[in-house]
């Protein structure tokens, strides 16, 4: 059994009442980061709440259970897995009553060494309930000597190789944790008169929490009635942003990694530069909605050629990825995208999109296009050829079903079937005035820098 990744959102309210309202409403500005399940654990003075289910925030919290989930306090967690393996054994926060008290953890991120440190607490005779990383983190906390928790995760945190944005939340208060590089993003805010923790600031954004910082990487926030503290439990280090976050993962009004400018931004300089590396003679630039919208505006402005929407896109149905077969997922691309005639017919078409993984999107989308009319059909990407399978918590496709994988960008072309197909390059993909820092991109160049 393949490990079950964590690619979710995370989020935390601390000292509000009505805590898991706020939490709803956190997840749901979350709902891109996690489709498969969610969950939720509230604390009250005395006592814990909780409630999980497989689907999307809104189907799963319903205003009644939301009223039974009780406190001033209290977590969540959206989680995703490609998997199609709708296993509620692995919903988050888990649970547990340790020897300092109760604890509930969320987990963004996939951490690296979790195999080997699973086997060990298995020697110690640890019973895992599902295959998630964050049972291991559970463990762990519950397996050290030291008395209270805070003294727990400085114990063990510095055991656990990146990835992970984590959020623990005990009696005692919240948790909010990020690994040595910060790979994962992780803000904190303040909100009346407490604060919460969440994946993402448009999370803040639907509460109306102001956004005070980023978690810094290798830190612990503590949350508790008296405010903020913060502890480090491992040594500085050049922080590794993912750069797949800025080209598809994150929301578009995010402020991501402590910048001051929004994700929509960065996006259509990519598209912008995109324009520069790959120019090409068309009558309009269309985006795969939504996720490539800005990087398409950006390569439009750049080229003169005009933006249009010349596919238009069912909102009735979630991402085409998780499905879990090739025949399904065809289909769905086919329910998910419809071409609009009028834009495209008789015309020279330039399609943006952000990541071409395993073809499925743009091998329907340009045949798609081509019924509809459209005299030629440019595919440009603003990304690198996606190559490796990410082993820090993006999930995608294995590595041997990726299409740029073992093939030129020309192979890629011809299966799915463009006139023309072009990648932004790595280079000048980092060069985005926006971005600053070293980033992950083992998808595209398969450098391992965590080992
Ligand atoms: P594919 O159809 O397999 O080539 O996937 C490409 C499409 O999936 C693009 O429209 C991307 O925006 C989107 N995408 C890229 N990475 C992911 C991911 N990790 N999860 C879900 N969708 C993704």
């Amino acid at each position: 059994m393949g490990s079950i990744r964590d690619k979710c959102g995370v989020f935390g309210v601390y000292g509000v009442e009505r805590a898991s309202e706020y939490v709803y409403l956190g997840l749901h500005y979350l709902q891109h980061r996690g489709q498969e399940s969610c969950g939720m654990v509230s604390f009250s003075k005395r006592k814990h709440y909780y409630h999980y289910g497989m689907g999307l925030v809104r189907e799963v919290f319903s205003p009644s259970i939301l009223s039974e989930l009780k406190g001033d306090m209290a977590i969540g967690h959206c989680r995703y897995s490609t998997q199609g393996a709708s296993n509620i054994e692995n919903s988050q926060p888990v649970f547990g009553e340790i020897e300092s008290g109760s604890i509930a953890i969320s987990h963004n991120g996939e951490i690296f060494n979790s195999s080997q440190l699973r086997k060990e607490l298995r020697k110690k005779g640890c019973i895992f309930k599902g295959d998630s990383d964050t049972e291991v983190v559970l463990h762990l906390l519950a397996n050290s000597k030291k008395d209270t928790l805070k003294e727990r995760i400085k114990d063990v945190f510095g055991r656990l190789k990146p990835s992970f944005s984590i959020l623990i939340m005990s009696r005692e208060g919240l948790y909010a944790i990020r690994d040595s590089r910060g790979i994962r993003p992780l803000v904190i805010g303040h909100l009346k008169s407490g604060y919460v923790a969440a994946s993402e600031t448009v999370a803040l954004d639907i509460i109306g929490a102001e956004y005070i910082r980023d978690v810094e990487p290798g830190e612990a926030v503590f949350i508790n009635t008296e405010g903020i503290q913060s502890f480090r439990f491992t040594e500085k280090k050049t922080p590794l942003r993912c750069i797949f976050e800025y080209i598809y993962f994150a929301r578009p009004d995010s402020f991501l990694f402590g910048d001051n400018i929004t994700v929509s931004e960065v996006r259509k300089e990519f598209g912008k530069s995109l324009f520069k590396k790959y120019p090409v003679e068309a009558d309009v630039v269309i985006p795969v909605p939504d996720s490539s919208i800005y990087a398409a505006l950006g390569f439009s402005s750049a080229s003169g050629i005009p933006f249009d929407f010349g596919i238009v896109r069912s909102h009735y149905i979630g991402r085409t990825f998780i499905e879990p077969t090739q025949v399904l997922r065809d289909i769905k691309v086919k329910r998910k995208f419809n071409t609009n005639r009028s834009v495209v017919s008789g015309k020279r078409v330039v399609v943006v999109e952000d990541s071409i993984v395993r073809g499925t999107t743009l091998k329907k989308v340009v045949s798609m296009l081509k019924e509809a009319g459209a005299k030629e059909v440019h595919v440009r990407v603003s990304a690198p050829p996606y190559r490796y399978s990410c082993y820090l918590g993006i999930d995608t496709a294995n590595t041997d079903s990726l299409i740029a994988n073992g093939k030129s960008v020309d192979e890629v072309r011809d299966f799915i079937k463009a006139d023309t197909l072009g990648y932004l390059d790595k280079e000048t993909l980092l060069q985005n005035k926006y971005i600053k820092g070293e980033f992950c991109t083992y998808c595209f160049d398969g450098i391992r820098i965590i080992k």
